[in-house]
């Protein structure tokens, strides 16, 4: 029997997904990948993404919120569009918001002050934050900090940071969310290293689908799109790293994730 695991952030609204999701769950489920949360990260996306988690109620989960590379189309009818989404029982996060220092398709100023925004959101309806940082990672823990008091629970999703980011993070509380990034012999080994300080209980796994394969599959699938049903290999790298069975680990990133996003 498969572990039960949750994917933290899939990206099913991507148009590589728009053929075969039926496909795409069921390959999941079959190993285990019960629920999902599946990230908005535009306005049309935000919506998409709401409405495919109320089309699977109980096995998929939406976030709101404006990516740092869409940040200069954030309008208040975003930060309206948003608020509403969230009212939905589907839609469990704000997200993902944050910094991208290292495209900066969008300017700076305008990545500043649509993560300042919906931190607000977060207060306002205390609804936890998925969170995405790159590059930028000074300036972020700056805004944030000062906010984390008043935000239920925050995750620093797709952590690809060095031990002294995790350091910070994890003094501030945050769940760190691990991606396939870790089974990356190029980028990625040093997240085998650190990985093992996260505590137990601020642990989340997720695959970011399509984007982040785990290059540690053997054999390599034919597609280079990732999918959720990839979920295990992550958890069991992250398992080997951590010293601990890849039982113990889906019990506990599930348990995180069902706390973090109140899914009951
Ligand atoms: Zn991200």
């Amino acid at each position: 029997m498969p572990y039960p695991l949750i994917d933290i952030g899939a990206n099913l609204t991507h148009d590589s997904f728009a053929e075969d999701l039926p496909e795409v769950l069921a390959r999941a489920e079959a190993v285990g990948v019960e629920r999902l949360v599946v990230t908005g990260s535009s306005d049309q996306g935000n919506i998409d993404a709401a409405e495919l988690a109320d089309a699977y109620p109980g096995r998929l989960y939406a976030t709101a919120g404006v990516h740092p590379h869409h940040a200069a189309d954030y309008t208040d009818a975003s930060d309206e569009l948003i608020r509403s989404l969230l009212l939905r029982k589907s839609v469990v996060a704000v997200g993902e918001c944050g910094l991208d220092y290292f495209r900066n398709f969008s300017p700076r100023d305008a990545q500043i002050e649509a993560f300042r925004s919906q931190l607000d959101i977060a207060v306002d309806t205390k609804m936890p934050v998925f969170l995405h940082q790159r590059d930028a990672h000074e300036e972020f823990v700056k805004i944030l900090e000062p906010l984390l008091a008043k935000i239920p629970r925050a995750v620093a999703h797709c952590f690809t940071g060095d031990g002294a980011a995790l350091d910070d993070y994890l003094k501030l509380d945050l769940y760190i969310g691990i991606t396939g990034w870790i089974c990356d012999e190029r980028r990625g080994l040093h997240l085998q290293e650190i990985v093992g300080e996260i505590p137990d209980d601020r642990l989340l796994i997720e695959t970011d689908a399509p984007y982040l394969m785990p290059r540690t599959l053997n054999p390599k699938p034919d597609s280079r799109r990732n999918e959720p049903h990839y979920l295990p290999e992550v958890l069991r790298i992250v398992a080997a790293a951590r010293g601990q069975s890849e039982e113990q680990v889906a019990a506990i990133t599930t348990a995180n994730a069902i706390r973090f996003f109140e899914l009951g």
